[in-house]
């Protein structure tokens, strides 16, 4: 990374990103969620997001391939970042690019073995607010280590006047770009993941579009901290919060199927 920017390299982005971020938990703990890795309920087999995006018509085969890089309290230091980076904190799409940047060179391989060959190209989950792609802040955020990476491609567009759900699968969301991504192994980048009800739908999307595989990764997975205690889950808020990020140490949270 290079410019006018506050961080005087990558390094001090880096390093903003490891105070600030949870680590992923590892599936296989009976309260994390094998999909999004939200917290879940030991007695269910995944979390209530997750069961209405299922509902709702996403293959699970692509909920299987959901991999987010750092997870984000809410309230949080970090989720405040991923929250204003889009307007009053232009400068934190360094943050977001480190945390990408790191998370690649540790799980390229992982996702090129869930992808099942090298990745083709990498997109970014469009916003629905009228904006092109290329003028959105996870585009530019992404573009400032591109040049690292596989190529970044807009491969998904917003389709006018389609409504977004906040827990349902809206693949008519989006088009693909039929040419860029039949037969492709992608990577589709999401800044935060909510509900998934988004990134989820421009998976769908591409799939729908010819794409051979699709995986997700989202920057940061939101945790919101007062619906977990309230559902005592604090052992799950233990475990994240006891997770430091570690750029050199990012270890992929997924079995390797
Ligand atoms: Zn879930």
């Amino acid at each position: 990374m290079s410019g006018a920017h506050p961080y005087a390299s990558i390094d001090d982005a880096i390093q903003v990103v490891q105070n600030e971020a949870k680590a992923v938990p590892t599936i296989g703990h009976p309260m994390v969620c094998p999909y999004c890795f939200g917290s879940k309920d030991p007695t269910y087999a995944q979390c209530f997001g997750c069961l209405q995006l299922h509902k709702s018509g996403v293959p699970f085969g692509l909920l299987k391939r959901v991999v987010p890089i750092s997870m984000a309290p809410d309230p949080g230091t970090w989720y405040g970042r991923m929250q204003r980076y889009k307007g009053a904190s232009p400068d934190d799409m360094y943050l977001l690019a480190a945390a990408l940047f790191s998370a690649m060179l540790a799980f390229t391989k992982p996702i090129e073995h869930a992808l099942g060959g090298a990745i083709d190209a990498m997109c970014v989950t469009p916003s629905t607010r009228g904006i092109l792609v290329e003028d959105q802040r996870l585009w530019k955020s992404v573009s400032l280590v591109s040049s690292y990476l596989p190529p970044l491609k807009p491969l998904l567009r917003a389709v006018p006047g389609q409504k977004k759900s906040r827990n349902a699968i809206n693949p008519s969301l989006f088009a693909s770009e039929p040419l860029e991504v039949e037969g492709r192994r992608i990577v589709l980048i999401e800044d935060t993941w909510v509900t998934g009800s988004g990134a989820m739908s421009g998976a769908h999307s591409l799939m729908v579009g010819g794409a051979a595989a699709v995986l997700v990764l989202p920057i940061a997975r939101r945790l919101e901290v007062g619906s977990i205690k309230q559902f005592n889950r604090q052992p799950y808020l233990d475990l994240v919060n006891d997770g430091a990020w570690q750029s050199d140490r990012l270890l992929w949270p997924r079995p390797l199927a």
